[in-house]
Parts: C-alpha cells; sequence; structure tokens
C-alpha cells in the first residue's frame, strides 16, 4: 500500500498545479494565495506528515481538536476557521495566526477584550453569510458596511479581511457569485475603515470544491481539507 507520505505528494503536487494555474489565469502572482490545510478529520500524525512535506499552515474547525493538535504540532501556523463561542476565546485565541469566523458583535467584542487584556493585536476575519443561505454563520451582506464605525472604535483586533463559505453545488462555476460579493464587501470596507488599523487586504474564500473559482475571484487564503485528506486516518 503507498505510504500517507507518498499520497499527501500526490495530491498536494496536483492541487499545487491547480492553484499555480487558476493564479495564471487570473494575473495574479502564485504568493498571493496561500493554503491553509484543514486537517480536522485526520489524525495528529498525518496533521504532522503534511506539515513535514512544506505546508506550514493547518486549520481546524473546532477549538478543542485546534487545541490538541496545536500542542503537539506548536511549530505550524494554525487558523481557527470555525465558529468560536465566546467562552473558548481565551484558550484559543493565543494559539493561532488568524481566527477566520467571527461571525457576531459579541464574538467580536469578546476578542478585543482579550487581545486587550493580553496586551497583544489580535488578528481576525469576518465571516460573511455572502451566498445568503439561512443556514450558515456569519454576517448578512447587507449589514457588512454598517460596521465602519464599530470596527474604527477597535483597538487591539485588526481586521485582516472577510472570509466565506459558499454553497456546495454539482458546478463550481455557480460559486462566483458569493465569491465577487465577498471581494466587493471587502473593497467597500478597505475605501471606509481606518486603514492603519485594518488592513482589510485578506479574503479566506474557497474550499475542495471551488477553490479556483475563488482564487480568480481574489482569495488570499484557500482551505482544504477533502482533496487532501480524502479517506485518510
Ligand atoms: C471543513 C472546512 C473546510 C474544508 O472543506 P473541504 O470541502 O473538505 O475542503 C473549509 N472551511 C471550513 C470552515 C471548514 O469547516
Amino acid at each position: 500500500m503507498e505510504s500517507i507520505r507518498k499520497i499527501l505528494e500526490n495530491r498536494l503536487e496536483e492541487v499545487e498545479g491547480r492553484i499555480a494555474a487558476a493564479c495564471t489565469r487570473a494575473g495574479r502572482p502564485r504568493e498571493a494565495v496561500t493554503l491553509v490545510a484543514v486537517t480536522k478529520t485526520v489524525s495528529l500524525d498525518t496533521a504532522r506528515e503534511i506539515l513535514t512535506l512544506g505546508v506550514t499552515n493547518l486549520g481546524e474547525n473546532r477549538p478543542q481538536e485546534l487545541w490538541k493538535k496545536q500542542a503537539a504540532l506548536p511549530e505550524a501556523h494554525w487558523h481557527m476557521i470555525g465558529h468560536l463561542q465566546r467562552n473558548k476565546v481565551e484558550q484559543t485565541a493565543p494559539l493561532v495566526v488568524r481566527i477566520h469566523a467571527v461571525d457576531s458583535l459579541r464574538l467580536l467584542q469578546a476578542l478585543e477584550e482579550n487581545a486587550q487584556t493580553r496586551g497583544v493585536e489580535q488578528a481576525i476575519l469576518l465571516e460573511v453569510n455572502a451566498s445568503q443561505e439561512e443556514s450558515k454563520q456569519g454576517f448578512a451582506p447587507a449589514l457588512v458596511p454598517e460596521l465602519v464605525p464599530v470596527l474604527n472604535r477597535l483597538q487591539a483586533v485588526r481586521v485582516c479581511g472577510l472570509m466565506t463559505m459558499a454553497a456546495y453545488t454539482e458546478d463550481p462555476e455557480s460559486t462566483r457569485p458569493t465569491f465577487v460579493t465577498l471581494r466587493a464587501l471587502l473593497d467597500k470596507l478597505a475605501r471606509e475603515c481606518d486603514r492603519r488599523r485594518h488592513p482589510l487586504n485578506e479574503l479566506s474564500m474557497g474550499m475542495s470544491n471551488d477553490y479556483e473559482v475563488a482564487i480568480e475571484e481574489g482569495a488570499t487564503w484557500i482551505r482544504l481539507g477533502t482533496v487532501l485528506f480524502e479517506d485518510l486516518p
């Protein structure tokens, strides 16, 4: 049987080729896009394997799992990509380079207070329900511009950009409007917010099913699980 390492190597090569091709189509440099390998379905050993293959950004969508894997692999750059409850902020925020799915004002405030207490700057992205599905979390697109005064009052949180999850579809092309919406919202926020505080230049969008379209529309972080880890322990 092929080793897990060999399987991961082959999958990474395939994905890398597709990322590079999408960048070329969009006229973007390859370095503009960073792969976050979403390790939520695999063991610590498999997560370690992809890290040693040079994928330094790893993501988890559940705090407890993130705490566990981060403790074992502290050398990775960890990303919290799922919903975060306020009572898990204290334990999670210090461990990660980005919190991708800030989906409420209450969570934003909790992150602000925590970062002030620790005397650090906290890099986050706001989750937007750009596909407008009822089942999805995140700010409604129409509400995003109204956040400007709130964002401009923050002292410790830095809003790096926006994050979304497109609706799952058989045809990746149909996700394009979701990504276009997210980019337009980012541009609008970037014009209206205090840029000395908020970089507002990152788009976390694109998963296994639709990352090439997301890259064409400006993704800077793509979050891939299935294409890398399907059927691996
Ligand atoms: C699981 C997950 C991903 C990865 O999804 P795949 O379709 O398996 O690539 C990306 N983002 C979030 C928020 C997730 O929970």
